[in-house]
């Protein structure tokens, strides 16, 4: 295809929309895609030093009016922050449906939101969370997950009150992060996720550090940006034998003309035994 890739990413919080995929994003950058973020909630109530950190304990004698501020600022802070984090990889068109996130459900109206932007972004990949998050049973992600795909199902269609016209997007990227990965509790044991498709991010994997820093409203300074690269895509590289991955679920089983085999498995399959065991624990690159 001559065509430049337009990839839209959509998660239910703004962090999301980068803090999963970015890596790979910055190579789609690099190469001249088009990559739009979309956030669909403001994410106060579950990532916000002030809001879900301190008003969970009560909100004093503050007004209405001022607790209504309050929020207003906080979620400005934090579109700021993701701009400024998504910058870092080169992704500049981010967009935000602020929806509240008292509890990412599915709902009509979300789901026509996002078909608007996907008649809109008409992307070739649309990067969003792995459907089945704690057993499909109730998540945030997985829910912000089935509102995409609702979404998409309907942006295939006729919508008379938008003037663009339908799209139907050929390829879903489920972007995983470990616990999609991990039957940890009973309802993670349902449905797992199986990764079937890694990205190497190692060479970009400060920038994942510096784009974590960066939201300072959810607290994620100190050591625990790095912690948590660490052990994420630390995880996910040490299942392809590299330094850090991003992994991902790819939906529709891809069609050619011939197999494919990538230039690392050849590399692998017969390297001498001391190579394989020092590029395990990348000792050898
Ligand atoms: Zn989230």
């Amino acid at each position: 295809m001559d065509e430049k890739l337009r990839i839209l990413v959509v998660g239910g919080h703004p962090a999301d929309v980068f803090d999963h995929c970015g890596g790979t994003m910055a190579h789609h950058i690099k190469d001249g895609d088009k990559v739009t973020c979309l956030a669909l909630t403001q994410g106060l109530r579950i990532h916000d030093a002030v809001v879900s950190e301190v008003f969970r304990f009560g909100t004093g004698d503050r007004t209405p009016e001022e607790i209504e501020r309050i929020c207003r600022e906080r979620e400005e802070v934090k579109q700021n922050e993701v701009r400024k984090a998504c910058a870092l990889f080169g992704i500049t068109d981010v967009r935000f449906l602020s929806y509240d996130d008292k509890m990412l459900q599915v709902t009509m109206e979300m789901i026509d939101a996002v078909a608007k932007v996907i008649r809109d972004v008409r992307p070739h990949i649309i990067c969003t969370h792995y459907p089945q998050t704690y057993g499909n049973v109730t998540n945030h992600h997985g829910n912000a997950a089935k509102i995409t795909l609702d979404a998409a199902s309907l942006a295939g269609t006729v919508d008379f009150d938008d003037p663009n016209p339908s799209w139907r997007t050929p390829q879903f990227a489920f972007m995983l992060d470990t616990s999609d990965s991990m039957a940890f509790n009973a309802l993670s044991g349902a449905c797992p996720a199986v990764a079937n498709y890694y990205v190497d991010v190692t060479d970009v994997v400060d920038l994942k550090v510096k784009a974590l820093e960066a939201m300072e409203s959810q607290q994620y300074g100190g050591d625990y940006a790095r912690k948590v690269i660490e052990t994420e895509n630390g995880v996910y590289g040490l299942n392809t034998r590299h330094s850090y991955c991003e992994a991902f679920v790819m939906n529709t089983p891809e069609v050619g003309t011939k197999l494919h085999v990538s230039d690392w498995l050849i590399l692998r399959a017969n390297e001498p035994e001391i190579d394989s065991r020092l590029r395990d624990y990348r000792l050898l690159t």
